[in-house]
């Protein structure tokens, strides 16, 4: 990586307008690096660039692309210790949780390097009219650009430049202004695989280097990992252009647990997967539905499992919980913890930001919140767990699906009837039963209502990411 300079065209290269960005340690709040903060006139050469390389890289067999994306894989998966040690310092994820998500990231970087070669159109080539055959092809679509959040930098780059380059199309990754270090590595690690101009990382803010992406008539697909508002405001955007938006946005997952659940597996996984990454994961456990024979002793266990993670420096390896993202995102945090509190919910663990250097909150569980309440409602994105108690099925299912969110929910129940309802009933694009975030490589990732449109990793990604196309001829 070259300090300070974007990876456009294969070649690193200062912001035109010269202005730079700040990255920040959030375990201690000090500066870490310098990176270009890139206006329209940077997204405008890497999309020259990228349109430039289509030519020849859109006309490229299947199996020459996926040896590339495995030669990448190959590469990332020799060089997990830098990109480990960038991820933690630029986002403060903790030495003890680092290690799965790089492993998928390995692991989607093959899935779609082999999907590259077994694309599926649907119906069969044939004679649907006398004396004319048709057939169905999978064509790139040019352009494509990837938007990517902070919470996870390296894997929903992944996720959205393994498709993208499968299916033969040029790619320009724009990573969260807060945590950049991880594409710009990728973009080194790239560079001797990928022709020139294939794969491109342009950094800057959402509103200038993002926008412009956004709105260019030349990129034919945006697909952004982000904020709810954020995909709202960028639908509109590129409406004008009418380029294809690929929306994962923010989630509230429901766990409903009966009085029929394994009460330890629900809390062993509540503590480990509600605080993962301290929250912020677009899947999190964060808001338990609760049977009236289980809830007392669920709160109960949960507070005392949440007080006990070790919460604290990122590189020491009994930390569990590492800081938020940045002084924003934890004043969001308190914020919503403090009002929750002055709704009226029960504190049970937690509930202050630590009296320490960086962005640190406790692991907190709130009980009790109301169905209508800011904390039930509205993504927090932190170390923090609502409990509720629900009376019956029908009212656990009503709750559950009674946020704005549809990205990920879970069942815990021993009954088989009772988990297939529910998971018919509940309008998540994800339903766990008696489990609650595990993915892998080959099942779609994506959400209902709010939570956007559009699915990650799987087959249906990469489709997602390719224009169907009629060929008819004339005997
Ligand atoms: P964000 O929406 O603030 O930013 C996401 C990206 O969008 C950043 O790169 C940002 O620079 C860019 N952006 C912002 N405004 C833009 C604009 N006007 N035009 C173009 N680009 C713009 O989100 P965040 O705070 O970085 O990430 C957290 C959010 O991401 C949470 O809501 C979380 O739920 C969501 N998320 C969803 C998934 C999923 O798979 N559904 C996964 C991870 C995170």
């Amino acid at each position: 990586m070259v300090e300070g300079q974007h990876y456009v065209g294969g070649e690193w290269r200062a912001a035109r307008g010269g202005r730079t960005d700040d990255v920040v340690d959030p375990a201690t709040g000090e500066v870490i690096a310098t990176v270009p903060s890139g206006e329209a006139a940077d997204v405008d050469d890497a999309v020259a660039a990228a349109l430039d390389a289509f030519g020849a890289w859109g006309r490229t067999t299947p199996r020459e692309r996926a040896e590339k994306l495995y030669a990448l894989a190959d590469a990332v998966e020799g060089d997990l210790e830098e990109l480990k040690r960038l991820e933690m310092r630029n986002v403060g994820k903790p030495a003890s949780i680092v290690d799965f998500e790089f492993d998928l990231t390995v692991d989607n970087l093959r899935f779609f390097a082999g999907a590259a070669r077994c694309l599926d159109a649907g119906a069969a080539a044939g004679e649907y009219l006398d004396d004319h055959t048709s057939m169905l092809r999978r064509d790139p679509l040019g352009v494509v650009a990837g938007i990517a959040p902070w919470n996870y930098p390296l894997n929903m780059a992944t996720w959205k430049l393994g498709p993208a380059l499968a299916a033969g199309n040029t790619f320009i990754l724009k990573p969260s202004e807060l945590t950049p270090l991880t594409a710009l590595r990728l973009a080194e690690l790239a560079a001797d695989i990928f022709p020139a101009g294939v794969f491109n990382v342009v950094c800057g803010q959402g509103e200038t280097a993002g926008d412009r992406l956004v709105r260019h008539p030349d990129v034919a697909m945006i697909s952004l990992t982000g904020d709810v508002g954020t995909g709202q405001l960028i639908a509109r955007n590129a409406a004008e252009s009418l380029k294809r938006v690929h929306l994962e946005l923010g989630g509230k997952a429901p766990v409903v647990v009966f009085d029929d659940a394994d009460l330890d597996a629900v809390v062993a996984t509540l503590a480990e997967a509600g605080y993962y990454n301290s929250g912020q994961d677009c899947t999190a456990p964060c808001r338990v539905l609760a049977g009236p024979g289980r809830y007392d002793d669920l709160v109960a266990a949960l507070g005392d499992a949440a007080g006990a993670l070790a919460t604290g420096d990122p590189f020491d390896p009994a930390t569990a919980v590492g800081p938020v993202v940045s002084a924003d995102q934890q004043a969001r945090v308190v914020g919503m913890v403090d009002r929750a509190v002055a709704e009226g919910a029960e504190l049970v663990a937690g509930g202050s930001a630590l009296d320490r250097p960086g962005f640190f909150y406790a692991p907190t569980v709130l009980a009790g919140a109301d169905q209508r309440s800011e904390i039930v409602q509205r993504e927090v994105f932190g170390p923090v767990i609502s409990v509720q108690r629900f009376d019956d099925e029908a009212q656990a299912r009503d709750w559950a699906n009674d946020v704005d969110y549809g990205l990920a929910a879970s069942v815990w129940t021993s009954d088989v009837g009772r988990a297939m309802r529910m998971a018919r009933d509940l309008r998540f694009g994800t339903v766990w039963v008696n489990d609650h975030i595990p993915i892998v490589s080959e099942m779609p990732h994506g959400g209902f209502k709010r939570s956007g449109y559009g699915k990650d990793m799987s087959i249906h990604a990469i489709e997602h990411y390719t224009e169907l196309k009629h060929v008819m001829i004339k005997h």
